[in-house]
């Protein structure tokens, strides 16, 4: 491709709404333009990009038993409400009314209508198992569209579904998946985690595993063992634990303790000094609009997807003051759980605890000497909190650590969750009717390339991986004519004829203004046709390296296959 033609908009100002190094890249380079917050067009370049990455999960999709189908973007409120999920989603899921007042949803992913095609179209163990999927366009109405291409509104996905006739045959079709995951997180040059997940309200039993681009933007925390091959998101880590011995300490009664103004568990830690280890701190939530409390000690945070879970509800939002005030009868920060009358959940260092110091629902006071399981129920005591780094690992006992991760891939063994509820049935060998057992798989391809970006970087510019540069080599003549023309014509003409993906740099512009160009838009290979054409020679340049080297067109033309044929 000559790039006097190319629509290729380079920019040298750093747009200013652009807060990630990836997001700034990819429009200064040229990638993408915005059209409204979180949606996209993606020009020559990113489009190049973006069918790379396509294809790699292609290959690996038809690798592991998948088949490509292409399912429609919109679909019937109808199917939505079949599965329950119509009311839950929330307002992330667009919707709409056609011509004749029917009710319509823009697919945020595609359970229901492949469901129930696979529903209607296999009845038989025979024709099963069987896995589908597709490349396609998402919308989902996100409250925080942001960094570019990594939080989107409508954005590119690849999703797959597996329908098996047990769960020996899921179990199988997921660690093919997996298997696959690790190959496109690798061909893209990605650094990432497989990470044990929690499961969310997509809801299923069985297991999840995400795939973890690590990266400081990342909106998830990755903790994993030093020692170990252990590895979970932070909503669903684990610090090790033992139940201590039961205290054999006399505790006195509860008192009352006057703490006028005291609110946070930092107020309370200072006027403590020692004590401060026995602070619990409780915290009213609404379970799907039903309030519950979760005690923790005070020195650890609630983990939310942990309480979720626990209270098996949908959606959970902290209480809001009002509501804390009904609950407790006490304003926000004096909240305990000796006598509240709404499910209490106890993390269990917090129920190991020999005695404890608690709000005491009432304004300005505060519970000394409170003992769980004798002032509280410890009837739903369990994991309730968040690991710290300086927990040990739960399967080893080794040093943990924390690292920022944006969630790439996903892969989700569904059960029966859609399958029953939808009728997805087949006839066993039996002649017994039963709902095929589901796993479901998504790469968010559009977020990998951000993700990609924010780890292949420099100060210049993109340093794309050899596998997703939109071309392999940046030809880059010094003069529009003479011998350095005619050596990058040659050096063009050679390579595209041996299958290179070739960029020429023919355009008018000072040499100072190519090389910019260039290094923004990070080519893997740089060759220079300059005052040594005449004598056969170029500059061959790896965006990745810092040296140059001078070499015979021959020599350069060598590399550059070299470089592509690993
Ligand atoms: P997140 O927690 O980031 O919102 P999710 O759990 O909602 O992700 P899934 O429903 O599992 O995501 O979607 C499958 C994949 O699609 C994700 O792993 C992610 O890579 C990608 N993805 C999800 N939401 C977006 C978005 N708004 N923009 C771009 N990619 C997305
Ligand atoms: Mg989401």
């Amino acid at each position: 491709m000559k790039q006097s033609t190319l629509f290729l908009p380079t920019l040298r100002e750093v747009p200013a709404e652009a807060e990630t190094a990836s997001h700034r890249l990819m429009l200064r380079a040229g990638l993408i333009r915005p059209l409204a917050a979180g949606i996209y067009s993606y020009l020559p370049l990113g489009r190049k990009v973006l069918r790379k990455v396509e294809e790699l999960i292609r290959r690996e999709m038809e690798e592991a038993g998948a088949q490509e189908v292409l399912l429609p973007a919109m679909q019937p409120a109808e199917l939505w409400r079949e599965s329950g999920r119509y009311a839950v989603y929330g307002p992330e899921l667009i919707r709409l009314t056609d011509r004749h007042g029917r009710e319509f949803a823009l697919g945020p992913t595609h359970e229901e209508v492949i469901t129930t095609l696979v529903r209607d179209e296999i009845g038989s163990y025979r024709r099963l198992p069987l896995t589908l999927y597709q490349i396609q366009t998402k919308f989902r109405d996100e409250r925080r569209p942001r960094f570019g291409l990594l939080r989107g509104r409508e954005f590119l996905m690849k999703d797959a579904y597996s329908f098996d006739t047990d769960e020996a045959g899921l179990d199988l079709t997921y660690w093919r998946m997996e298997e696959a995951y690790h190959r496109i997180m690798k061909g893209c040059g990605l650094r990432y985690r497989a990470v044990e997940a929690d499961s969310g309200s997509i809801g299923g039993e069985g297991g999840t595993h995400e795939f973890m681009a690590l990266a400081a933007i990342g909106e998830d925390t990755v903790i994993s063992c030093t020692a170990c091959d252990y590895a979970a998101n932070l909503e669903k880590a684990e610090a090790a634990w033992t139940a201590p011995e039961a205290p054999v300490r006399e505790v006195p009664a509860a008192e009352r303790w006057h703490t006028p103004g005291v609110r946070t568990i930092a107020e309370l830690t200072e006027r403590l000094g020692d004590e401060a280890n026995h602070l619990l701190k409780t915290l009213i939530y609404l379970a799907d609009g039903q309030p519950a409390a979760v005690v923790v000690r005070g020195i650890h945070e609630v983990n939310e997807a942990k309480v979720r879970a626990a209270l098996g509800a949908e959606v959970l939002e902290l209480a809001d003051a009002e509501t804390t005030q009904r609950v407790t009868g006490a304003p926000v920060g004096f909240a305990g759980p000796v006598g509240l009358q709404v499910p209490l959940l106890v993390d269990r260092e917090a129920a190991a605890l020999a005695e404890g110091i608690t709000g005491a629902n009432e304004a300005d006071w505060h519970l000394r000497h409170v003992v769980p399981g004798r002032d509280f129920t410890l009837e739903r005591a369990g994991d309730y909190r968040n690991v710290r780094e300086d927990d040990a690992c739960p399967r080893c006992g080794g040093a943990l650590e924390g690292h920022r991760g944006i969630e790439v891939g996903h892969v989700f063994k569904l059960g029966t969750k859609y399958s029953a509820k939808l009728g997805a049935v087949f006839t066993d060998e039996t002649g017994e009717e039963r709902p095929m057992i589901m796993g479901c798989y998504g790469i968010g391809v559009s977020r990998i390339l951000s993700a990609v970006v924010e780890q292949h970087h420099d100060e210049q510019g993109i340093v794309w991986p050899q596998g997703l540069a939109p071309f392999d080599v940046h030809l880059i003549p010094l003069a529009q004519e003479g011998a350095s023309a005619e050596l990058a014509s040659r050096l063009y003409a050679g390579l595209r004829s041996k299958g290179a993906d070739v960029l020429l740099d023919d355009r008018a512009e000072r040499p100072g203004v190519k090389f910019k160009d260039a290094d923004l838009i990070g080519l893997p290979v740089r060759i220079v046709i300059g005052r040594d054409a005449a004598e056969g020679l170029v500059e061959y340049k790896e965006r990745c390296s810092k040296d140059a080297v001078k070499l015979t067109v021959e020599e350069a033309m060598e590399r550059v296959l070299a470089l592509l044929a690993q």
